[in-house]
């Protein structure tokens, strides 16, 4: 007999051990009466333990077979009963009350939906974390997510009774189902108040009060035209509440300042930051404009090459991009080759000053990155990349300005 379908408010039972079977190195057990609820209809199972005379068994796994005319099967580990044993189980009521919570407000959501829209129908649902999640149909926005939930939330604090009950298939008709059975005969209903009915097998709360509060956050398209809304109800939605609270709480110190002050602080930081950053940019070209300049004297036949080193706190990268752009901007008749060290990495790039057509950053780069063993890529006007021979980086700038004077030389020639 299954007493969670008669009473979800029960939390054990005495009955006896009528069958142990052994599945590879899984333990089954079947019970005479069971307050145990099994995994179905996106409702998770139960846990708990079963105490016997000749020890404990955990219950780790509930789960019904069908093909068995709907026995319910227990997976335990530790010290398991005998066939005939008397044994008195006991759920984990936390874990099955939040389940009630998340599944209760599940119905009552989807129901919602359905009065804001017709359109908006459940197509399925998880049931597996605290953030429970409805696929709905129709495309609710906000405001469509919004109103259900002020309508769902409404209908908690009604405190409306919960009742579970069963009627024959034939006798369908008499009732407005939300959601149609799966199965035949005897049919399981669940109705809360007069807002919701659905045939349902799973354990429900006793009143719609007891799934308060109930939080939405989050909405999202996903595959198949479908949107994804998620909820917390509950224990569930308070505990999230409450840490949230605390986080604002740890932040709103770190500035020594009121939780309500928190928004205007993060604000004040994004616009310091970003005026940091824009005078970074400016000191960094300014920097990069000054080592072109001042190396006009190294220009050999059209062709600079450089070894930089990066200002401290500039990354090796951001350094040679501000120094090709100086480049670009006061030596279009240069092809200028940097190369940089960092973390033991060798990097080089080529940029090709705008007046040196037909002359093509890519080989140039590669005579160095032969010698650096590296890989790199780019455009004809600008190519980068880098190799792990760094103590070879001299050797390579050498190379590159080499094959870019041969560039040169031939482009010259042509013209
Ligand atoms: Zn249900």
């Amino acid at each position: 007999m299954r007493l969670d379908q008669r009473d979800s408010y029960a939390r054990s039972m005495e009955t006896v051990v009528t069958d142990v079977e052994q599945d590879g190195d899984a333990v089954w057990v079947t019970l005479d009466t069971s307050v145990f609820y099994p995994t179905a209809g996106g409702q998770l199972h139960d846990v708990g333990m079963l105490l016997h005379a000749g020890g404990e068994a955990r219950v780790v796994d509930v789960a019904v077979d069908k093909e068995a005319g709907g026995v319910v099967r227990h997976r335990v580990e530790g010290t398991q009963p005998g066939v005939g044993d008397a044994v008195r189980g006991e759920i984990d009521w936390d874990r099955r009350y939040r389940h009630m919570q998340r599944h209760s407000a599940q119905h009552l959501v989807s129901q919602a939906f359905l009065h804001v829209n017709a359109a908006f129908e459940t197509r399925s649902v998880s049931l597996a974390s605290p953030e429970v999640t409805i696929d709905f149909a129709g495309d609710p926005g906000d405001e469509d997510v919004t109103a259900a939930f002020a309508l769902a939330r409404g209908w908690a604090y009604d405190d409306l009774e919960i009742r579970a009950f069963e009627v024959d298939d034939a006798d369908l008709g008499a009732y407005p189902l939300r959601r149609p059975p799966k199965v035949q005969g005897r049919i399981r209903l669940v109705q809360m108040g007069d807002v919701e009915i659905a045939a349902c097998g799973g354990t429900h709360l006793a009143r719609t009060a007891e799934m308060l509060p109930l939080l939405a956050v989050g909405r999202q398209r996903i595959r198949g035209d479908l949107t994804r809304v998620s909820f917390l109800a509950g224990w569930e939605a308070q505990a999230l509440a409450q840490s949230l609270l605390e986080d604002v709480d740890a932040l709103a110190r770190s500035f020594s300042a009121g939780r309500e002050d928190v928004p205007a602080r993060v604000e004040a930081l994004r616009s310091e930051l970003q005026a940091v950053r824009f005078a970074h940019v400016r000191a960094l070209s300014a920097w990069a404009e000054a080592r072109v300049g001042g190396n006009a004297a190294q220009v050999n036949d059209g062709v600079l090459h450089l070894r930089v080193d990066a200002p401290e706190g500039t990354l090796v990268r951001d350094a040679l991009a501000a120094m090709a752009e100086a480049a670009s901007k006061l030596r279009p008749d240069v092809v200028t080759i940097l190369g940089a060290v960092e973390e033991a990495r060798a990097t080089v790039l080529v940029q090709v000053g705008a007046e040196r057509v037909r002359v093509d950053a890519r080989t140039i780069l590669k005579a160095a990155l032969d010698v650096i063993e590296g890989r790199g890529g780019g455009k004809p006007d600008r190519a980068q990349g880098s190799g792990s021979d760094a103590s070879q980086l001299d050797a390579a700038l050498d190379a590159a300005a080499r094959a870019a004077a041969e560039q040169v030389a031939s482009a010259r020639q042509d013209a």
